[in-house]
Order: structure tokens, then C-alpha cells, then sequence
């Protein structure tokens, strides 16, 4: 029984072990409103991460650019013809 009881604990700890390596691993994109001219490039390219806002400025959807969008959210920055797109 503790066995057991241990062996779902160990279980626990890893898989939370994991999703924090993983949400390390995740990349944070930033866009420079002043530098920003609206051309919606980084939406087509990745609308993952990418929007646009009513006053025509491309914004960042959420804290982290989630896995599986990280290629195309780094052909944004070089794509962009402003070099508003900043990739920390
Ligand atoms: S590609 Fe650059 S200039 Fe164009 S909308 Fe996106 S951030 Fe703005």
C-alpha cells in the first residue's frame, strides 16, 4: 500500500517537473507599439501568438508562445519590416 502510495506521489512530482521545464522552455514575444506600422505580416505569418487590435497594431496573444509555434513565431521577427517583434 505505501508503495504504491509513493510510486503516485513520484508520479506527481515528475509529471509537474515536466510541465515546469516545458513552460520554461517557452519563449515570450514583444512587439513595439511605436515602431509597429500595421502591416499584419506577423498574423499571417504566426496567428498563434500574433493579432490585431482595432487601432491597427499587431499585439501579442498571451504571456508565452505556446509550443509548436516557436519556428514561425521567429520567422515573424526576421519578416517583419519594422523589427518591432522582439524575441525573449
Ligand atoms: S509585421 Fe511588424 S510592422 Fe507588421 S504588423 Fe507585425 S509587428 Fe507590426
Amino acid at each position: 500500500m505505501r508503495a504504491l502510495r509513493d510510486r503516485r506521489l513520484l508520479m506527481r512530482l515528475t509529471q509537474g517537473r515536466v510541465e515546469s521545464m516545458e513552460w520554461r522552455s517557452a519563449m515570450k514575444a514583444v512587439i513595439d507599439n511605436d515602431a509597429c506600422t500595421g502591416c499584419g505580416l506577423c498574423v499571417e505569418t504566426c496567428p498563434e501568438v500574433f493579432e490585431m487590435k482595432d487601432d491597427d497594431v499587431a499585439v501579442v496573444k498571451g504571456d508565452a508562445v505556446p509550443a509548436g509555434a516557436e519556428e514561425t513565431a521567429k520567422e515573424a521577427v526576421e519578416d517583419c519590416p519594422s523589427e518591432a517583434i522582439k524575441i525573449e
